[in-house]
């Protein structure tokens, strides 16, 4: 009984009141996080605005959770706190924490408002009272324009993730909703980073704010171990399923760039029978809803995610974060990290580096203040053994299913003259035998030795060649707009654009070639075929444009075999050809139609 109530004091200690004490004791938690034990006592205290930083999973929804569930009046309808998160998942992860904390409070309601979902059923859930709301920002314009919602008497904004918010580019919107916000309410902002977009929103929108700031060491961070591993950029999806295959129990996340090479792997790696989905911007909010749920029930072991929409999301038990490419922000590697080793347990977080990317290994070290440790992506034969060791465990563990017992006496009869080694060792063969004839011819992945002389050039970069130029009204600036949205890449991915009159060069990282290449092996532009290929030209070399097609064209039509075997059941599948897309390119066809 004392021990229980020493607990229970360390929240009461807080000044919370019984009913979230109540809720805090069904919810397990014990102890207050840092962020929590000093903003808190502050927030229930005074009527301040606050600047509160702290990494992910270090409790931020609490934080300011229990202190606006306190603030409000739940006998007044009014709507009185305003949440605002950077996406829908954050938007119902909050409304969801904020239900389980308040669930002794009489009266008090929590919405989510968010986009993707009916607009009108999100406002008749407001028509019938509610004290807070949690929006995303865009969402939450479109409300006030309708007038669907009335926010001129809130008391609270409270502003979660406000880095991924500005970096979204919700600053307009940010800005637009707070004017419709009464002049003296207090606003709480919540981030993990303070980039300058961040600092200037404080200064102007916020009074005198209390800053708090939680050390780098929180749980997420000290928990996980980071890796790397350097392999040729062809390699990456091969390698991708190495690491998977030697981590047989994993359940994790992987991190990529863009939303197309997101959709891009996890399609390739469902192909392969692994059991992987895509989370990105582009998916509607039902289809969201379903793969996180898929996730969160362990259905899906692998989830291929783009930064923006894994953000925040709070899944417990992730054993590894997989960063199939490292993020432009080294800030954003530590909010990927931070998905694995939470609560206490240990978590890994791997990086698959190509060799022209190795310095930025250096750079993440340095800020994030931890060492990474090189590695070496495992070897067909390593694999092999703990498959086969992972499979004799799940033998040894599985419970036996009697509705075959009635079979028994015929099976018995089939396998009447082999002693228990034989078996075993026919078992293992059937079961085993085409993922070791697969790995046991596979090759070393690990780029230790010079390149293998690809196209790629030395400095990391692959010059291209394009059919189109100053004929079809292009300039440099123009080509390389029109470049950057076609194939998504950052500001600064294509380089050295160089217009002709009807065919023009541009580079990019080597790492986009098999992306750009399948990008436009089937792209029409005002109907006419474009046409891309890879060019001997480094670039480098003094202006003289080479002439058109004398390049090594084509690079990659069809030339990829896919080894797979096909699963039987619903096994892996295990091409590690390397070849993310058979022959016909149809399914890079397939997902270009989906672009918008
Ligand atoms: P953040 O917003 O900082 O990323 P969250 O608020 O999402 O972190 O919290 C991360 C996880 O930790 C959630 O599952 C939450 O329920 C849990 N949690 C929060 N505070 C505590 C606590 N004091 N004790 C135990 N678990 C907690
Ligand atoms: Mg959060």
């Amino acid at each position: 009984m004392r021990l229980i109530l020493n607990y229970m004091n360390k929240f009461e200690a807080l000044g919370l009141s019984e009913a979230i004490i109540k809720a805090v004791d069904e919810m397990g938690f014990e102890t207050p996080s840092e962020v929590q034990e000093k903003a808190i006592p502050i927030l229930l205290d005074e009527d301040t605005d606050i600047v509160a930083l702290a990494q992910t999973g270090t409790g931020k929804t609490a934080a300011f959770g229990f202190p606006l569930i306190e603030k409000v009046d739940s006998d007044s309808r009014i709507t009185q706190g305003l949440i605002l998160s950077p996406t829908r998942e954050l938007c119902l992860q909050i409304t969801n924490e904020l239900k389980n904390y308040s669930k002794f409070v009489k009266g008090l309601r929590t919405v989510a408002v968010y986009g993707g979902a009916s607009i009108h059923d999100q406002s008749k859930e407001i028509k019938r009272g509610a004290q807070i709301i949690v929006a995303t920002p865009g969402r939450m314009q479109d409300m006030i324009n309708r007038k669907m919602v009335d926010i001129s008497n809130i008391g609270y904004c409270v502003l979660d993730e406000a880095d991924e918010m500005l970096n979204m580019g919700f600053y307009e919107d940010i800005t637009a909703i707070l004017s419709h916000t009464p002049e003296d309410k207090s606003t709480w902002l919540f981030s993990a980073t303070m980039p300058r977009e961040v600092s200037t929103i404080a200064k102007r929108f916020m009074h005198d704010p209390v800053e708090i700031t939680v050390g780098h060491k929180n749980t997420g961070s000290e928990n996980v171990s980071h890796e790397y591993y350097v392999v040729n950029s062809r390699d990456r999806y091969a390698a991708l399923k190495r690491l998977s295959d030697a981590n047989p129990d994993i359940f994790s996340v992987i991190f990529c760039r863009t939303k197309r090479d997101t959709q891009k792997v996890a399609e390739s790696l469902i192909e392969d029978g692994y059991n992987a989905a895509a989370l990105h911007g582009d998916l509607s909010q039902n289809q969201r809803d379903l793969v996180m749920k898929s996730f969160r029930n362990r259905q899906i072991q692998m989830l291929v995610a783009t930064d923006v929409a894994a953000r925040g999301i709070d899944v417990n038990d992730i054993t590894h974060v997989i960063n199939y490419q490292l993020p432009d922000e080294i800030e954003t590697y530590t909010h990927r990290s931070g998905r694995t080793g939470r609560a206490g347990k240990n978590g890994v977080s791997m990086v698959i580096v190509s060799k022209s990317e190795l310095r930025k290994i250096k750079t993440v070290e340095r800020i994030i203040k931890k060492k990474f440790e090189e590695k070496e992506i495992p070897s067909g034969e390593e694999i092999c053994q703990v498959q086969l060791f992972h499979l004799a465990n799940d033998i040894a563990k599985a419970e036996i299913d009697h509705e075959i017992d009635s079979y028994l006496p015929s099976i018995n009869e089939v396998l009447k003259d082999f002693s228990k080694e034989e078996l075993i060792k026919k078992f293992f063969s059937v079961e085993f035998s085409r993922f070791h004839n697969y790995y046991k011819k596979a090759k070393d992945l690990n780029a230790a030795g010079e390149s293998r002389g690809d196209s790629r050039r030395s400095d990391g970069s692959t010059r291209y060649f394009i059919n189109i130029g100053e004929k079809d009204g292009f300039d440099w600036m123009r080509l390389k707009d029109f470049l950057k949205e076609t194939l998504d890449l950052g500001r600064d991915a294509v380089s050295r654009v160089d217009v002709k009159e009807s065919f023009s060069f541009f580079n990019t990282d080597s790492e986009h070639q098999d992306n750009i290449l399948a990008i436009f092996e089937d792209f029409k532009l005002e109907g006419r075929k474009v046409n891309v290929e890879i060019s001997k030209d480094s670039g480098r070399s003094r202006g003289g444009g080479r002439r058109g097609r004398d390049n090594n064209g084509g690079g990659f039509k069809g030339k990829r075999r896919s080894d797979g075997f096909k699963p039987k059941g619903k096994g892996r599948r295990d091409n590690d050809s390397g070849g993310d897309r058979g022959g016909s390119g149809r399914r890079d066809r397939r997902k270009r139609s989906d672009r918008r």
